[in-house]
């Protein structure tokens, strides 16, 4: 795609542990169009902080980088120094990391948190243009400019969270990567935070990574669907190609599990349980889970390939 701002390719991270490493991330590759937003689905465990925390250089130490490229504007972020991520994030790239409003300072006043956010990545900001700045982020996100000088413990969850998208787009980035950014919220302020991250993203002409569990939420978010399965991308497409005709049987469970009204909302969840991602076996890791399973599933992992209906899937049913 010509007009991606982020290009992932065959990205591979692993965490190293006393057993071998750990294949979090396991050959992933993704194209983000500029002024766009794509949803990343999966469950537990299947690697979509590792992918985040991989873009922003902010892995834990056990965790590397063991492949691929990830381009920002044709720039991979794998080979810049320090100093030069320091200066892309928050300027360029940036995140709402998961739990994000459960990590904002108690004794730090909300203003103070934003500017020194700010004055970390961007030195040449003057103190008014902080102050100003700061002010500004917070409209944005439909907060009041009296909350510069309130504390944490005085915000209500969706506030917090509203503090927290405003800290990632207070230097404007062009790509901002929000990760489970509802979770810890009520249905209701779910999507009032959903709406704000939507907002933020038209004015400011960003793109977004949004990751989440509930598909059903984020279907109204987002223009492209990824769905992960352990480490790797079982299938990607528009939401209206993953909808029309999900190719995945996975994809495929997760949307008929998907509440309706006699469910109550009531999401019901894939049965079985997730693979181990140490040495995986080179097989469909799906397979012990799925109803559709043949001798090929078990013998070599399946590629992801171009279906009639135009999305890309994985899975040997189609090849
Ligand atoms: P969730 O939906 O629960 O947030 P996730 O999709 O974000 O899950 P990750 O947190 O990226 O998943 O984890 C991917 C895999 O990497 C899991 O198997 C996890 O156990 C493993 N993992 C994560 N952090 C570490 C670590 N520091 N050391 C070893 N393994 C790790
Ligand atoms: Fe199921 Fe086989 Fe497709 Fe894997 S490759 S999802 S096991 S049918
Ligand atoms: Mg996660």
């Amino acid at each position: 795609m010509s007009n991606a701002v982020l290009q992932i390719k065959d990205l591979q991270v692993h965490y190293r542990t006393e057993n071998g490493p750990v294949r979090a991330v396991d050959g992933i590759s993704f194209d983000l169009a500029s002024g766009t937003r794509i949803g990343i689905v999966g469950e537990s465990g299947s690697g979509k902080s590792t992918m985040a925390l991989a873009l922003m250089r902010m892995l834990p130490s056990a965790g590397e980088i063991a492949g691929g490229e990830m381009l920002l504007d044709g720039i991979d972020l794998a080979r810049l120094s320090e100093q030069e991520m320091r200066q892309t994030r928050l300027s360029q790239l940036s995140m709402i990391p998961q739990g994000a409003m459960n990590s904002l300072n108690p004794v730090m006043r909300i203003g103070r948190q934003l500017i020194d956010g700010m004055r970390a990545h961007d030195s040449s900001l003057t103190k008014q243009m902080l102050q100003e700045r700061a002010v500004d982020v917070l409209q944005r996100v439909d907060l009041d400019a009296a909350v510069m000088r309130m504390y944490p413990h005085e915000l209500s969850g969706g506030m917090k969270q509203r503090v927290c998208i405003a800290i990632a787009i207070s230097l404007s980035p062009k790509v901002i990567i929000a990760d489970e950014p509802t979770s810890a919220l009520d249905v209701v302020i779910q999507r009032q935070v959903m709406e704000t991250i939507a907002n933020v993203q038209k004015e400011l002409d960003a793109s977004v990574i949004l990751i989440g569990h509930d598909i059903g939420l984020m279907v109204q978010f987002v223009d492209q669907l990824i769905i992960m399965y352990a480490g790797k991308i079982a299938e990607i497409g528009t939401i209206e190609e993953i909808f029309a005709s999900p190719k995945h049987p996975y994809t495929q469970m997760l949307i008929s599990s998907l509440p309706t009204l006699e469910t109550k909302g009531i999401f019901q969840g894939i049965p079985g349980i997730a693979p181990s991602l140490l040495n995986p076996k080179p097989v469909c890791l799906f397979h012990p889970r799925c109803p559709q399973a043949f001798e090929q599933c078990r013998a070599q992992p399946p590629k992801l390939a171009r279906m009639d209906s135009g999305q890309l899937a994985a899975c040997h049913l189609y090849s």
